[in-house]
């Protein structure tokens, strides 16, 4: 659950328009509309119509009650990935039970570009903050793999899903991504669709350039902070389908990396193309 008014919202768009001094109607729409979106956003699992309740869970009865200190009557935004966003109002904030009313649609649902990130397990915190940052970088899959040089503990499936559901409702997706459950190198290749290019983020490699190129779908593919090791090297570069990528001289952190991929792959061939000043 996220507290979304700061930086995005009315104040975020008028930034931009007055810094930027353009301001075509798309935009003047988006601002007026943003300027009267509610300053908050959570994520429902249940089906949005205006006009049918939805009952909340405890944490998010929680979270509206004790931390933003809401009451009945206060406006949200709600989304479930699936109907779009909706403006809200809470009916009811009671100690036990927490009713929201949807009024009316803000935005219709669309999908965000078909991008993948394949992320070998690294330390826990590490890999929770790369969750955040390819969720509000687009990701529509996170594919967390065990790989000969990763490491972690266990993956908190709970923990990271509750991560990415707050850095959705933050970034105004209309979207939470899937976490896929954890995989071998060796699993994830023999079942990998050979239409959707894999770009592999290969460190020492110089010569493999940043080659991003546009599809239809794609997915990024990141080792540990070990790297992979030359067998698993050799068997990627067997594949057709994948595509060595370099992200430069230095060697990035894992999670570094992949913000940097995931930033590259969207200018180049993703969802930020086509956009006003791109
Ligand atoms: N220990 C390894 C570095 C691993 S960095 C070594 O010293 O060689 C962790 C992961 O980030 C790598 O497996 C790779 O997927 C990605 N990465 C880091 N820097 C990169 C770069 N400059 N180009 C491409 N991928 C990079």
């Amino acid at each position: 659950m996220a507290f979304t008014g700061k930086c995005s919202h009315a104040n975020g768009s008028e930034y931009q328009l007055t810094r930027n001094g353009r301001g075509n109607k798309h935009e003047v729409d988006e601002m007026k509309n943003s300027a009267a979106r509610p300053r908050y956003r959570l994520f429902v699992e249940g089906p949005l119509g205006a006009g049918q309740d939805v009952v909340l869970s405890d944490d998010q009865l929680h979270y509206l009650r004790n931390v933003l200190r809401l009451r009945a009557g206060d406006g949200l935004a709600l989304f479930n990935g699936r109907d779009g966003e909706f403006s809200a109002r809470i009916e009811v904030l009671e100690r036990r039970r927490a009713v929201m009313r949807p009024l009316s649609r803000l935005r219709q649902q669309q999908e965000g570009a078909d991008i993948w990130l394949c992320a070998a397990l690294i330390r826990r915190s590490r890999f929770e903050w790369l969750a955040e940052k390819a969720t509000e970088l687009g990701v529509r899959r996170l594919l967390p793999l065990r790989s000969e040089r990763s490491t972690g503990d266990r993956l908190r499936t709970d923990r990271l899903q509750a991560i990415m559901r707050e850095a959705a409702e933050q970034c105004e997706r209309l979207d939470v991504p899937e976490i896929a459950p954890v995989q071998t190198l060796t699993a994830l290749l023999a079942s990998w669709d050979e239409n959707r290019p894999l770009y592999y983020c290969a460190e020492r490699d110089r010569d493999a350039g940043h080659g991003f190129l546009p599809s239809r779908s794609a997915a990024v593919l990141i080792g540990p902070e070990g790297g992979f090791s030359r067998a698993e090297d050799d068997m990627l570069r067997q594949q057709k389908f994948v595509k060595p990528v370099s992200l430069g001289p230095r060697i990035l952190r894992a999670e570094t990396a992949a913000v940097a991929a995931l930033s590259l792959w969207q200018a180049r061939a993703g969802d930020w193309r086509g956009k006003p000043g791109a």
